[in-house]
């Protein structure tokens, strides 16, 4: 067998033990892919101890998260953000103020108009 065909019996080879007697032949004449065989190993083992483990996460994690300010997508604190920048939003506010006094003077101007 050629590299190539056993290297990609390989992750079979490791998972299930036996894939036939080529693999075996030449896993035991050429070393590139042995050493590529510890690898599957390694690997295939690691994933083993992982899907084991159970981590539970402390009781005090919701609430450490929960306190994280909110960051805005270009790393803005929003509470840093409305302070630098709340001139800006006090003439927001203000627009708006007028606005509505201004929809509700002509709301009540038009009934007495209609009345
Ligand atoms: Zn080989």
């Amino acid at each position: 067998m050629r590299c190539e065909e056993v290297r990609e019996a390989l992750p079979s080879y490791t998972r299930d033990g036996d894939t036939g007697l080529g693999v075996r032949r030449h896993l035991s004449s050429c070393a590139g892919c042995a050493d590529e065989l510890v690898h599957y190993q390694t690997l295939f083992s690691s994933l083993e101890q992982l899907r084991s483990e159970t981590v539970t996460p402390p009781p005090e994690l919701f609430h450490q998260l929960a306190s994280i300010p909110y960051r805005t997508s270009r790393g803005q604190d929003v509470r840093s953000h409305v302070v630098r920048h709340r001139n800006r939003y006090a003439a927001g506010l203000a627009v708006a103020a007028v606005g509505a006094g201004a929809a509700v003077w002509k709301t009540r101007r038009g009934r007495v108009a209609t009345a």
